[in-house]
Formats: structure tokens, sequence, C-alpha cells
């Protein structure tokens, strides 16, 4: 065994790391998600080194043998030290015990062995060490079986799950975190734990929590995660919103389909498609908008009359709760969420092209992504369904491209623009120019040349007129 991981990590920088920490005396090992990350031959993009004893020194005399260009960042509060070195980030930190009172989220910190800071690791497979000091180079301490867990791929706490999920409810989040990554269990006690101690998440910061769920949005199946969450309780309290969609109602009957799991199914797709993470969450939120329209309607059944419009609108407040960037990030999933219908609609009437130049000019650069998303949103178990609305998008898809080689309608502008209207008119800005652009602009998409420019300024100088405007020129 020894001898497999010896081979493993047989780099010069370990080396390097070994023979500093033996001028120091000191014992160092390699720990935590490298080591873990090592056993499963994923790539890691950073080394974290424990020593018993200060952790700065071994990194400062590291660097010093390295050669005087490399530089140590000291974190003096966490008593930390990091130093890059050919593309990798190696970090470094002394042994330490923790000890946490219940009513206080930061725990008590003390120099200790090595087994009191593997005791205090979040999972099995996350406390695992290997020695990199000379005689001891490539040994492997495994405490807690966590080489075994990797085999039965299974998420477990090293000690008491309550007392670890009680001592930092943020390891609730990555357990489910993990077991979305790597496609792991959660062993039966550490997640009957996450249930009991759930509601202790709400003392972890928003920002903690979104940067977890990122992680799960990043996931190959990210419905993976999601499922856990809502079965572990989590959901509820971290995005009622979306728990929200979960059940199905049944009035004389007929029952609704469940939008929790159908959502999930959708995101999957989405996710098999595009690595874009923010169509992913635009997957996960399109149908946000269904609880609060949902309606039993006699003669109809269930509708969700304007759940997209609704949804958009919803986007913002669960952005600003969640901590999430209100950049164009926010604008895009609004957009995403609100013309998630438009593609279905048209698919229902014949498609005429005035109606593709809208849905063109609405998507803009993001048509693409917007159809990934309405196919992904076809879900019916009816095949035959499925199959005619997917060769309906084949239609659409086949006009926005023969539209966009005619019309160059991404980022379209009329060709009169409300410059061109003040000039033309001797107009300020208000409401009049406003009203003949729009018209302009509507009247030239339902139109089979948008780009005509004496169409459009035939189309100004009528609308112009009948608002009792007469173009300057006329009048001199
Ligand atoms: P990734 O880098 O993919 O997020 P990781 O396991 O390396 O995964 P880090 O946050 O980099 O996670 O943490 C490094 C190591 O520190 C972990 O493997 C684990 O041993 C320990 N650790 C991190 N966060 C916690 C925590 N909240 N509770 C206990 N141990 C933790
Ligand atoms: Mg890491």
């Amino acid at each position: 065994m020894t001898e497999d991981i010896r081979k493993k990590i047989d780099k010069p920088i370990f080396h390097a790391v070994g023979a500093a920490a033996d001028r120091l005396g000191r014992d160092c090992y390699a720990v935590g998600g490298y080591v873990r990350d090592l056993f499963l031959d994923r790539h890691s993009k950073d080394i974290d080194f424990v020593t018993v004893g200060s952790g700065i020194e071994v990194a400062r005399n590291l660097a010093e043998s390295l050669g005087k260009h490399v530089k140590v960042t000291v974190f003096k509060n966490f008593g930390t030290a990091q130093l890059h070195y050919k593309g990798e980030e190696l970090e470094f930190v002394g042994a330490r015990r923790e000890s946490y009172s219940h009513d206080s989220r930061k725990p008590i910190v003390e120099d200790g062995s090595l087994d009191d800071d593997l005791d205090r690791r979040d999972f099995t497979i996350n406390a695992m060490a290997i020695c990199v000091n000379g005689p001891r180079f490539g040994e492997l301490v495994d405490k807690f079986d966590g080489t075994g867990d990797l085999k039965r791929r299974l998420i477990r706490t090293p000690l008491d799950p309550d007392i670890t999920f009680s001592d930092d409810p943020l390891r609730m989040m990555r357990a489910i975190r993990f077991a979305t990554q790597l496609r792991f269990s959660i062993e039966y006690a550490t997640f009957e734990a996450i249930k009991r101690n759930a509601g202790r998440i709400k003392i972890i910061s928003r920002e903690r929590i979104y940067s977890e769920l990122t992680k799960i949005m990043e996931s190959e199946r990210p419905s993976i995660g999601w499922s856990m969450l809502l079965d572990s309780g989590l959901l509820e309290l971290i995005f009622p919103e979306f728990a929200a969609l979960r059940g199905t109602e049944t009035v004389n009957g007929r029952g609704h389909k469940d939008n929790f799991f159908h959502t999930l199914q959708v995101l999957d797709t989405v996710a098999s498609k595009s690595d874009n993470v923010w169509l992913r969450w635009s997957a996960l939120l399109h149908d946000i908008g269904k609880p609060a329209t949902k309606h039993w309607v006699d003669g109809v059944g269930w509708t969700f009359h304007n759940h997209n419009f609704i949804g958009a609108k919803m986007i913002r407040n669960i952005f600003r709760k969640m901590k999430f960037p209100l950049d164009d990030k926010l604008k895009y999933v609004e957009k995403m969420v609100e013309l998630h219908m438009r593609p279905i609609a048209l698919v229902e009437d014949t498609v005429t092209d005035s109606a593709i130049r809208r849905l063109m000019v609405d998507a803009g650069e993001d048509i693409e992504d917007l159809m990934i998303l309405c196919e992904a949103d076809i879900t019916s178990k009816n095949q035959e369904k499925v199959r005619r609305y997917l060769d309906n998008y084949v239609i659409v898809r086949d006009k926005i491209i023969d539209l966009e080689a005619r019309d160059k309608l991404r980022n379209w502008q009329p060709p009169v623009d409300g410059n061109m209207i003040m000039a033309t008119f001797g107009l300020s800005q208000g409401k009049a120019v406003g009203e003949i652009k729009t018209y302009v602009r509507e009247t030239l998409l339902n139109s089979d040349s948008p780009n005509d420019f004496d169409y459009a300024r035939r189309l100004m100088l009528e609308k112009g007129r009948e608002l009792g405007y007469e173009p300057i020129e006329n009048k001199l």
C-alpha cells in the first residue's frame, strides 16, 4: 500500500516539503481533499499540508529552499501560510484541536496532535493524511477507514454525526455536495443526523450556502443534490420557494404533475447539454411561478396562467435572498424564465415568420440557450406528444437560421431610431418619440422586411402625422 502511495506522490515538491519538515524536526502530512482526490484520480487544484507544530515555519523553510522568487503569504489570524509553486497552491497549517460550545458559532482552537486534527474533519474520506517526512514518505494515516469508504462510495462522518453537524452545520451542505459531485451515497446514520440537525443551518451565512449550491449545480447531475436537500428537510429552510413546487393536488379525479420532479428532470437534461451554470439556474427556476398561479378551472382543469411572468418577477427577490450576483446574470435568468413558454406557444400555432422574429429579438444572443431550455421542458410521458413537440422545434430552429441569415436579427435595432425621429420632427425626448418608435418597431416586426429603411421611414412619418407632428423640412 505505502509503495503505491509513495509512487502517487513521488514528485519533487512533496520531497521538498518533506525535507523542509525534516530540517525543522516536524511531522508533516498532505491531508484532506488532496488525499481523497489522489485516490479517486481526480484533479485537485490545491494541496493542504498539516504539520505538528507551526506550519508557517515549514512554509518559510520550504520557500527558502525553492529559491528567492517563491513568496510565502501568511495569514496570522488563521495560523496558515500559503505559497504558489509551478502552478500548484500549497497551504500549510499546524495541527489543531477544536472545541465547540452550543451557543457560539466559533470554536475554541488550540494546538493539537495529528489525531486531534483528523477528528475535527467533516468526513472519513476527507480525514486521511499521507506523511511526507523522509523516513516515512508515503505512509498513510487513515484512522476512520476513509479508503474503505472510498471503495464503498460512502459519505460518513468520522465521529458522532450529531456532534459533527451541530458543531458546524455547513457540513450538512458539504455532505450533500460531495454526494452529488462524486456520486456517492450518504451513510444512513449520517443522513438521519442531517435530518435531525437541519434547523441548525440558520446560523450559516448565505454566501457559504450559495457556494455549496453552486458546486451542486456544476455537477453532472445536479438533481441528486436537490433531491437530498428536499429529503433532509434543508430545502424548506434554505429555499422554500423551490420546495413549494413539490406535491400534486387532485380535483374530480384529475391531478397535475409534480412540478418539483418535473423541474429536476428539466435541470438534468439542460445540464447534459450545457455547462452554463446560469442556464442551469434558469432551468431550476423556470416554473417557480407555478404554485402562486395554480388554479382549478371547471371544464378546463388545472391552469398555471402567466406562471412565466409571475415567475420572472420572483427572480430578483430570490437572487437577493440567496446573495446571488445582481448583475447581468439576474437579467439573463429573468429573461429565460419569462420567455420559456414562447417556443411552446409557437409550436401550437402555425409558425409564422413574425412570431419567430419577435422571439429572436427578445431573446437576442441567448436564443440557443432558450431553445435548450424549452426542448428540455418537454417531459410528457406520452412519447407521441414529445416527438410531435420536438419535431416542431426542429421547424422553429430551421426558421431561426433562415431568418437570421435574411434579416440579421440578433441585437436587431429598427433602421429608424429615436435620434432620427427627433431630428425629423424637431422633437425632444418624450412620450411622442417613444410612441412613434414603438409603432415603427412593432409594424416592422410584423412585416416581411424588417430592415427596409424606406418602409421604416414611411411608417415614422405616418405615425408622426397621426400624432399631429409635421416633418421640419415641410415647415420650412
Ligand atoms: P473542494 O476543494 O472540492 O471543495 P475539499 O475537501 O478539498 O473539497 P476544502 O474546503 O478545500 O474541501 O477543505 C479541505 C479539507 O478541510 C477537507 O477535505 C476537510 O478535511 C477539511 N474541511 C473543510 N471544511 C470543513 C468543515 N466545514 N468541517 C470539517 N472539515 C472541513
Ligand atoms: Mg480543496
